[in-house]
């Protein structure tokens, strides 16, 4: 998939030019793309139309993060700080249309959303766009050394969640030439369990050269 990037960016290290990234140094890939959201999208809410600033903005991940939502450009919408903690874990059409309910058509459109998420947890793991994620080969997927001990908070998240479902919980994310810039939890437990194949978003407007 294409990464969505702002015309102009500065950023030392990080080269935005012609539709592409290019990323000249190890980076924290999530902060980047904060970054770079806070550069392409408007300063309002997306919901309310509060204009934003540095004390009451906040990144919503349009597909949520439990299930699975990436943080990258293209899932990340600025939002207040109010409107994030309302809209929580929903979709952002489900949030749309909840705000409209009250009461008992309320209580049960969310039980709804619930079973429905137990279930995209149970077939896939996560929900995103089928079109943004590819299974690849993990020995296609080049990284540097990951450390030899990841065991902590996330990776039990992870276990649990395979324990559970038998999915991985989200993907993990790639340059164009299959470089890992965001996932090493979730590829050090693929490694670990010995599974051949992993969700991937592939960034192909993306280049990871340090
Ligand atoms: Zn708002």
């Amino acid at each position: 998939m294409i990464l969505e990037l702002p015309n102009q960016f500065k950023l030392s290290g990080i080269e935005v030019k012609d539709g592409g990234l290019i990323i000249h140094q190890p980076v924290r890939f999530e902060d980047l793309m904060y970054d770079l959201t806070y550069a392409l999208r408007k300063n309002r809410c997306i919901y309310c139309g509060k204009k934003l600033n540095a004390k009451n903005r906040t990144l919503d991940h349009r597909y949520p993060r439990d299930t699975g939502g990436v943080s990258i450009t293209n899932n990340l919408y600025p939002t207040c700080s109010v409107c994030n903690s309302r809209k929580s874990n929903l979709l952002h059409h489900e949030y749309l249309h909840i705000r409209k309910l009250r009461g008992k058509s309320k209580k049960k459109f969310l039980q709804k959303i619930i079973r429905q998420k137990e279930q995209i947890k149970r077939k896939i793991g996560y929900c995103l766009p089928k079109k943004w994620v590819s299974l690849v080969e993990m020995s296609k997927i080049k990284y540097d050394k990951v450390p030899n001990e990841m065991r902590g908070k996330r990776y039990c998240r992870i276990l649990e969640f395979y324990e559970k479902y038998h999915k991985l919980p989200r993907p993990v994310i790639v340059d164009k030439r299959m470089r890992l810039l965001d996932g090493y939890n979730i590829l050090f437990f693929a490694r670990e369990f010995k599974i051949a194949k992993v969700p991937v978003v592939i960034l192909e407007n993306v280049e990871y050269k340090p």
